[in-house]
Order: C-alpha cells, then sequence, then structure tokens
C-alpha cells in the first residue's frame, strides 16, 4: 500500500456508507415498532367502538323482541356476516341462549376461530367481561381468550328491558387482521432497509467523488511535493471546508516553491562567491609565491632589482589585505552587522580629507580632481570613516577608469534637509546593460582590466551597504564615452550649521 491509501472501511466513503446504513436500520426498527403500535391502537379504537355500535343496536333489538322472533335470528346472522364477529347472546344468569358461530361461521372463516364451535347453547358463560356486563356495563376488553385460544377483541353490551338487566350481547373479532397489516408494513419496513442500503450506497458513490477525489488529489499533490513537484494545482472551486483546504494547499505549495527557488539562488550565489574569492586570492599568492622564491634563490642581481621584488610583494600583500577587509566588510553589511560610530560629519572637511588623499595619484595620471562644497552646510548623522570609505571608494573608481585631460569632480548640495553628493567623471562610462549589475560584488565590467587598479568587483557593493546603513541611497548614471556620475544622497543630522 502506498503512502496516503486508505482501505475501504477506514476511507470517508467507507465511514459514511457505514454510518448511513446504521443509522437507516435504526430509523427503520423505530418506524416499525411505531407503526406496528399506532397500527394496532388504532385498529382496536375503530373496531372497538365499532363493536360496541352494534352491540348496543342488536341489543336494543332485542329488549324489543324477544328471541324466539325469527327476525332476531336473521338479524344476528345478518351482523354477524357484516361486522367479521361472532355474536353471542346470553341472558341474565350467563347462558348461551344464540350464538352466530353454532353451525354457520359465514365470513368469519379465521384460524382459531374453531373455538366458537364451542360456543353451544346452553353453556355457562362465567368470564371476567361477562360478569361485567351482568351488572349493567358495557365491556370492552382485548386480550387472548382462553376460550378461543387466540387474540380477541371483545365487546360486551347489556340487554335491559323495562329497566331490568335481560341478558347480554357479547361480539368477538379476532385480531387477525390487523396482524396481517403489521406483518405487511413489517415487510414493507424490510424493503425500505434494502432500499435504503441501496441509496446508502449510491449516496456514498456520489459524495466519494465531491469528497474524496479532491482529498485524493491534494494527497498526490502533498507527496508531489515532498519530492520538490511544484506543479500541482488542486480545483478551488468548491466553498466548503475541502476548497478552503484546496487553497491553502495551492498556497503553501506556492509559498514552498519560492522557498526553495529563493533557496538555491542563495546556494548559486555561495558558490560563485568562495569560487570568485578563490580566484581573487589566486593571483596575489602566486605572486607572493614567485617572488618569494624568487628572493630566496638570489635571483635579483642588483639591489635596484631586488627592492623592485621587494616592493611587488609588499603591493601584492596590501591587496590581500585589501581584499580580506573588504570580505569582512560586506560580509558585516550582508549579515546586518555593520556597526556605525554614528556622530555629526561635515562632508566638506571630510571632502577636503578626501581630495588631499588622491590629489597626487589623479595629478599623477594628468586628471584633474576638483570639488565644488557650498558654505554653511549641515552636518550628516553618520560614521566618518565610513563616508570617508565611500567617497574614497567612488573618486578613486573614477580616477580609475578616467585618463589623462579628464575631469573627476565631487559636488555637494544642500537638498532640502538631505545632502546629496555627486562624484562625476568624464572617463570612459559604463555600458548601459551593465549599469543594473555593477552594486553585484565581484561584478567588473571589463574582465580584462581588472589587475590593472587592483579592482575586485567589492568596491560598490560595499559602498552601496554603507549608504544604505545611513538611510541614504545611491544611484548612477553613465554615457559609454562621456563618462559617470555617482550620486548619493544622506539625511542632516540636524539644524546645526557647517563646523558646529
Ligand atoms: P572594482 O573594485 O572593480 O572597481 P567596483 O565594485 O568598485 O569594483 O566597481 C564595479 C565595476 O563598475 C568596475 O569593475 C567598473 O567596471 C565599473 N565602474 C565603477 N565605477 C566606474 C566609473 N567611474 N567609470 C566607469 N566604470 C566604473
Amino acid at each position: 500500500m502506498k503512502a496516503g491509501d486508505v482501505m475501504f472501511f477506514r476511507s470517508i466513503v467507507g465511514k459514511l456508507w457505514i454510518s448511513f446504513i446504521v443509522f437507516a436500520v435504526i430509523i427503520l426498527l423505530f418506524l416499525g415498532l411505531v407503526f406496528s403500535e399506532l397500527f394496532a391502537g388504532f385498529y382496536y379504537e375503530l373496531k372497538s367502538e365499532k363493536l360496541v355500535d352494534d352491540g348496543t343496536r342488536l341489543a336494543e333489538i332485542l329488549a324489543e323482541y324477544p328471541i324466539s322472533n325469527p327476525m332476531v335470528g336473521r338479524q344476528v346472522e345478518f351482523m354477524a356476516s357484516f361486522v367479521d364477529a361472532n355474536i353471542t347472546i346470553i341472558d341474565p344468569e350467563g347462558m348461551v341462549r344464540m350464538c352466530s358461530g353454532s353451525g354457520y361461521m359465514g365470513r368469519s372463516a379465521h384460524r382459531g376461530m374453531t373455538g366458537m364451535m364451542m360456543m353451544q347453547h346452553g353453556v355457562r358463560l362465567n368470564t371476567d367481561e361477562v360478569n361485567e356486563v351482568l351488572k349493567g356495563n358495557v365491556v370492552v376488553k382485548r386480550g387472548y381468550h382462553q376460550d378461543f385460544e387466540t387474540t380477541l377483541l371483545t365487546a360486551a353490551v347489556p340487554i335491559i328491558r323495562d329497566g331490568e338487566i335481560a341478558g347480554a350481547v357479547l361480539l368477538y373479532a379476532p385480531m387477525e387482521p390487523i396482524s396481517e397489516t403489521i406483518k405487511t408494513v413489517r415487510l414493507l419496513i424490510l424493503y425500505a432497509g434494502g432500499g435504503a442500503i441501496v441509496v446508502a450506497t449510491v449516496l456514498s458513490l456520489v459524495l466519494s467523488r465531491k469528497i474524496t477525489r479532491p482529498l485524493l488529489k491534494m494527497n498526490r499533490i502533498a507527496l508531489d511535493m515532498a519530492r520538490g513537484d511544484f506543479t500541482g494545482q488542486v480545483p478551488e472551486d468548491s466553498r466548503d471546508e475541502i476548497g478552503a483546504l484546496a487553497r491553502s494547499l495551492n498556497y503553501l505549495s506556492q509559498e514552498l516553491k519560492k522557498k526553495t527557488a529563493a533557496e538555491k539562488r542563495i546556494e548559486q550565489r555561495r558558490r560563485q562567491f568562495v569560487a570568485n574569492v578563490s580566484h581573487e586570492l589566486r593571483t596575489p599568492l602566486s605572486y607572493l609565491q614567485g617572488y618569494t622564491e624568487a628572493l630566496k634563490d638570489d635571483l635579483p642581481k642588483t639591489e635596484e632589482e631586488r627592492s623592485n621584488y621587494l616592493s611587488i610583494i609588499h603591493d601584492e600583500t596590501l591587496r590581500l589585505r585589501r581584499l580580506v577587509d573588504d570580505l569582512l566588510d560586506l560580509h558585516r553589511i550582508e549579515e546586518g552587522k555593520l556597526v556605525l560610530e554614528r556622530g555629526p560629519v561635515a562632508m566638506d572637511e571630510l571632502i577636503k580629507v578626501v581630495v588631499s588623499k588622491l590629489e597626487p595619484r589623479a595629478r599623477e595620471n594628468g586628471i584633474k580632481l576638483e570639488a565644488i562644497v557650498p558654505e554653511g552646510l549641515p552636518l550628516v548623522a553618520g560614521d566618518a570613516d565610513r563616508l570617508e570609505q565611500v567617497l574614497i571608494n567612488l573618486v578613486s573608481n573614477a580616477l580609475q577608469y578616467t585618463g589623462s585631460g579628464d575631469v573627476v569632480r565631487i559636488e555637494v548640495k544642500d537638498r532640502a534637509g538631505r545632502l546629496q553628493v555627486k562624484v562625476s567623471d568624464t572617463g570612459e562610462g559604463i555600458p548601459e546593460d551593465e549599469l543594473p549589475y555593477i552594486w553585484e560584488r565581484f561584478y567588473k565590467v571589463d574582465k580584462a582590466r581588472t589587475r590593472k587598479g587592483g579592482g575586485t568587483g567589492l568596491g560598490l557593493a560595499i559602498v552601496k551597504g554603507i549608504i544604505a546603513a545611513h538611510g541614504g541611497e545611491i544611484s548612477v548614471e553613465s554615457m559609454l564615452g562621456k563618462g559617470t556620475t555617482f550620486t548619493f544622497i544622506l539625511p542632516v543630522a540636524g539644524p546645526m550649521g557647517a563646523g558646529g
């Protein structure tokens, strides 16, 4: 059995099926009992009324005419035939004087009525109902009758002549017809039970389509999801709990899909990162190895050559150091652990420092480095060292990608509560389709030229991280062959003036 498969009796449809049938059987049993009782009661009620009616009519006739009158005999026979009862007439002593069952049974050929034959003339009846009726009361009784060996309905009506009890009319009706009816009802209920089972089965099948199908489909999709396949979608059309479950499952699938995709991207980035770092480390390390080995083997012949080797080794060490520093910075930025030593920063001062540091390099390459800083600039709330790092990075890049005769300019503007700093150059520019990627770590536009200025492609990623940590924004505009402008905006510290 696969995961998610269920046995019929454990399945929802199976459980429903059983419940339906148990329910139907209980209801039908109950109905059967209630109907039998109701029918019997109803029949008894009707029949006894009729018997008492007929009895009363006969008693009235008998009160007027003596029993020897042939009309009385005919009347008794007639009545016995259509009330479906045996009629016995007794005198005040309880002696049977006439009996419709004596030698003539008419229509009342029911089983158990043979006992009627015992009611012959001259037999003395001494039952409870006889004693009771001879006291002048109308008696109605239902129950098993000893003499007839069957369940009978008995009605006894006294014959009252001139205020005296002159005898009684006894009517015995069998309960057979109602027993037959009850039997029929029970049979009908049995058929209904069979029908209920059929209906339950059909209903379960219909419900299986409605309930189980989507559930089974969801089950399959959940199993697919566990295997990493998120293509399956459950139909969400029903408005009930199953529809809600379907919607949740689809949502879950969607979210898991996004998450797995994100995880894949992260994993890919991590691998790419390790590859990039190894690549960046390899070149300086092979330089270091090569030149130290050359020194060890006393390869350089002159002192000048020797010091040249040492300065290469020194440069490469610095380069490695920068790389490691950058990686650490980047790590802190990406982990959100970049600690800013915030304080009021005077941007004009900072720019002066940066210009003084990079001026020699600019002059060396025939590049004009200029700063346009207005008076009375507001202070910036930030980390002076980190902001200097940003400026040095941007200006170094500008110097890096410009040539002799070009201009690199730093320009600051106060823009309504925010300070805008532009670092622009008239250098080579960046191709438009590469612009969105320059912020990514290790991204270099001209992959072939990386060694020249020692760029690793980490600088702009760090710059962006630092500006973001200050609550600022940075953007870039560039025209290939015309130059590049980096613009960043920083929130100002407060209403204080420059140098305050
Ligand atoms: P790198 O250390 O290589 O300079 P950055 O992250 O600072 O790395 O810059 C990423 C890339 O963006 C550089 O390799 C360079 O191709 C391009 N770039 C950055 N600044 C400029 C600029 N001022 N002019 C032209 N290209 C630039």
